[in-house]
């Protein structure tokens, strides 16, 4: 290969990675971390490979820094996907195909990109002797998205001593540019993380013949319940970490911003909107329901459950506005519950801000960072646990028509190729400069 272009192999590594079949729960999860390791291993590394349960693999590699005193950046990334109908989609979601200037499958976007470039830097800077400054820890965390318990959750509690030294890291989930104003690009790089819980609501009554005149009916009771979980339930909160980026969008957009309207400032971000809009709100969707076993009898109980999104450390506050929403006539009961992603006080000082704007710079010259919060969940919200401060930094730049957000467990997932050669020169820039 051309040494000027060592960054194209991360669009065949991308694709390689698509073809492994990585959907959450089957037996693609280990093949595809050994694949990763090998790469790893063949570049002269000595990755570890560890299982939470028989095929629920996790890797972790340690590579060493030109300055060995500095302490390591973990990146932490995921190898596993959500499932994909292969008939609702252009391609076969597993082609890992090359067309029209993207890479077209399950995970270009999640995160197989950010895999591809890392492991093309990676083997690019052992081979030609470039360490990067400082020592790097690069795990392959099963399960994330089953919410890392078979990963993340798991190595966090029972192998800590493979992420011993790591207080910062880096992830997927932030450093995509948005386009503002007059041909500006700001790139959040994200710092706080929503919470998620999945509950259950349910109503009781007594089993009875469906030709008797009642209200008592758990279904009806359960539906209207659900019925009043709309947006305009849950009020606007403005955090600091929302704040931050907004003023940044309204200052490079020229607009003065508003904080008694802060979804005026969210319509400056095009496609982003929805994402921000997000990030105002609590949420509660219901995404099951269950009730009844014949249609001529009342059941004696309902049950939903909910989707909900709330709020870092806003729990409580939470729970009174879904309370208030349901009513009293349903019990409301936790199923599981991650607690997201809370700024440590350092944030926003940290040189990890320098280095992103700088590497973003050498390949875009018009780049702004700031932080933000991501309205979904990263296995960041493990990782803290272990006094590991956060970051999601993938660095990509899109082409401005191009919703990106809608790919993320969409259909079609695809990632520009031009993207993914921009976002593994910047990483490479970035393991010099952080
Ligand atoms: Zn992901």
């Amino acid at each position: 290969m051309d040494r000027n272009a060592w960054w194209e192999g991360s669009v065949g590594l991308c694709a390689e990675l698509i073809r492994h079949d990585t959907q959450i729960g089957g037996p693609g999860e280990r093949k595809a971390t050994e694949y990763a390791a090998e790469i790893l291993s063949d570049a002269g590394l000595s990755p570890v490979i560890v299982e939470s349960e028989p095929g629920r693999a996790s890797s972790v590699t340690r590579v060493p820094g030109a300055d060995p005193s500095l302490d390591p950046l973990l990146i932490h990334m995921h190898l596993d996907v959500v499932p994909a109908q292969a008939h609702e989609w252009s391609v076969p979601p597993l082609s890992g195909e090359v067309r029209d200037g993207y890479v077209w499958g399950r995970g270009a976007v999640d995160m197989k990109n950010m895999a591809a470039g890392v492991l093309t830097v990676v083997s690019d800077r052992m081979r030609t002797g470039r360490l990067p400054r400082r020592p790097l820890v690069l795990a392959f965390l099963a399960d994330e998205e089953n919410a890392g318990v078979l990963g993340a959750e798991w190595l966090v509690r029972e192998r800590p001593d493979l992420l011993e030294g790591c207080h910062t890291a880096i992830g997927e989930g932030g450093g995509w540019s948005i386009p503002v104003g007059d041909g500006r690009r700001i790139y959040p790089v994200h710092t706080a993380e929503k919470g998620w819980a999945a509950l259950q609501v349910k109503a009781s009554g007594v089993p009875r013949h469906a030709s008797r005149l009642t209200d008592a009916n758990p279904v009806r009771i359960l539906g209207e319940a659900i019925g009043r979980l709309t947006t305009d339930r849950f009020p606007v909160h403005l955090t600091p970490e929302v704040e931050v980026l907004l003023r940044r969008i309204c200052e490079v957009g020229g607009v003065d911003f508003d904080p008694e309207h802060p979804e005026a400032a969210c319509a400056l971000a095009g496609f982003e909107q929805a994402n921000l809009l997000s990030g105002l709100r609590n949420s509660a969707h219901a995404t099951r329901l269950s009730a009844g076993y014949q249609s001529n009898v009342i059941p004696g109980e309902a049950t939903a459950e909910l989707d909900a999104r709330y709020l870092p450390g806003r729990w409580e506050e939470f729970l009174e506005e879904l309370g208030a929403a349901l009513g009293d006539e349903v019990e409301v009961s936790e199923l599981a519950r991650t607690v997201g992603l809370t700024p440590t006080s350092t944030s926003g000082e940290s040189r990890i801000w320098e280095a992103s704007r700088a590497a973003l710079r050498s390949e875009d010259g018009v780049a702004e960072v700031s932080p933000f919060m991501l309205s979904g969940g990263t296995d960041a919200t493990h990782l803290q646990r272990l006094g590991i401060e956060c970051f999601g930094f993938n660095p990509i730049l899109l082409p401005p028509d191009l919703d990106f957000w809608s790919l993320f467990h969409g259909i079609d997932e695809r990632v520009p190729v031009e993207s993914l050669h921009f976002s593994t020169r910047v990483l490479d820039r970035f393991f010099d400069l952080y």
